[in-house]
């Protein structure tokens, strides 16, 4: 019987090495470093960072925050401080390679302005860092799919922020989608939105990659999207604004049409200027109500058979990270991969050419 046991632990272990042989050199955590966590860098420093990722980082149990990266040496203290981040792991955007040096690192998180995305994550992949990568993941396919290359290239994982994913009351309506007990999707409505007051932010920027479409469209394109379990095969837009004065480069508003390849239509809507987070879906034989269905916290619903979604869910963002972080470790599938963010930026560029040119467009 010991005998046999040993010979299992040896086939495990053995088992164990060549897995982790085949595992490129910066997954080898666990072999190299000694502790549990895995440590995480935030790169840019703002409102996300700042009041949610950073706060999460504090309830991770699988990751941690070790390092950061700003171009705001003015934050510095303040972050030291609430955080006892050491010196050597502080980097600004021109020293920012360096970080491929420090083994308390494994991860950075890239939480600029979308059109900061495509460029930092890449450096993060060749610094041979994993990488979470918040949405939208970059304003085009072609920034996407250059992200994608160099995480592949370098070995490294590529999460996008999409915490809704990993929130249970989400996952819920996403099996409604799979194993559809109410038959097929015929109609959804899905809406995203917030009174954005600021005048001069880069949402309201298009080189820095503003417009309501990629920040809260998202969101709208999502509900759509995970109800159906299915990418849509057209996509009818438009775009108004109520403050021209502020929204002047880019779309305020956005109002869109899909139509999925079983039939199902979707109208879309996402604003900066109200407030709405609901998601409606008909299918043949019943439906569903999410309301709100895209916050941090308090998503819940019910459908036509008495179900009631509502899970709790202590923190969002901490599970996101806690679960990505695991899948680094144990070198397994991430639930929201770079090709997820690429699924919506082609649908997003698909809405951007439809309410430009006035017309349909087919994907
Ligand atoms: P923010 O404006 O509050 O912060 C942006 C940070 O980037 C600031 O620290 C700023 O100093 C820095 N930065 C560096 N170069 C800059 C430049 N050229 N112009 C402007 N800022 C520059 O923005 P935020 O709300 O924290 O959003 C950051 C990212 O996080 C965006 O991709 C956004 O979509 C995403 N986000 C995701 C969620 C979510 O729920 N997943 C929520 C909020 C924001």
């Amino acid at each position: 019987m010991f005998m046999e046991q040993q010979r299992r632990i040896f086939i495990q272990n053995a088992g164990l090495l060549a897995a982790t042989a085949a595992i490129a050199p910066n997954t080898l955590w666990s072999v190299n470093k000694p502790q549990k966590k895995l440590g995480v860098a935030l790169v840019g420093l703002g409102y996300y960072s700042r009041d949610l990722l950073a706060p999460a980082l504090q309830l991770t149990k699988n990751c941690e925050l070790r390092g950061i990266v700003t171009g705001s040496p003015e934050k510095i203290p303040i972050w030291q401080q609430k955080y006892g981040i050491k010196d050597k792991n502080i980097y600004n955007y021109q020293n920012y390679d360096e970080i491929a040096n420090n083994l308390d690192i494994d991860v950075i998180y890239v939480v600029l302005p979308p059109s900061m995305h495509a460029e930092y994550t890449i450096r993060a992949a060749n610094a041979g860092k994993h990488v979470w990568c918040e949405k939208p993941m970059a304003p085009t396919v072609a920034d996407c799919e250059a992200m994608i290359k160099a995480c592949k290239d370098n070995k490294v994982k590529l999460a996008i922020g999409y915490r809704c994913q990993h929130d249970p009351n989400i996952q819920a309506y996403m099996k409604v989608g799979k194993e559809r007990p109410f038959g097929k999707v015929k109609m959804i409505s899905s809406a995203a939105g917030y009174f954005d007051g600021r005048t001069n932010h880069w949402k309201q920027n298009k080189a820095l990659g503003g417009g309501v479409m990629g920040d809260m469209g998202v969101y709208a394109l999502q509900g759509a999207r995970l109800a159906t379990g299915e990418e849509p095969i057209s996509v009818l837009a438009q775009s108004f604004t109520t403050r021209p004065e502020i929204y002047h480069e880019v779309e305020e508003t956005m109002m869109f049409q899909l139509e999925f390849p079983s039939g199902a239509r979707a109208a879309c809507h996402t604003s900066f200027g109200i407030q709405m987070n609901y998601l409606q879906v008909n299918y043949e034989k019943g439906w569903l109500k999410m309301e709100p269905h895209s916050s941090y916290g308090g998503n819940k619903g019910s459908m036509s058979d008495g179900t009631i979604i509502n899970f709790a869910i202590e923190n969002q963002q901490a599970k996101q990270m806690d679960e990505d972080a695991m899948a680094i470790m144990n070198n397994t599938d991430l639930i929201v991969p770079g090709e997820e963010g690429l699924r919506d930026i082609r649908v997003v560029e698909a809405i951007y050419k439809s309410a430009k040119k006035n017309c349909l467009v087919k994907l």
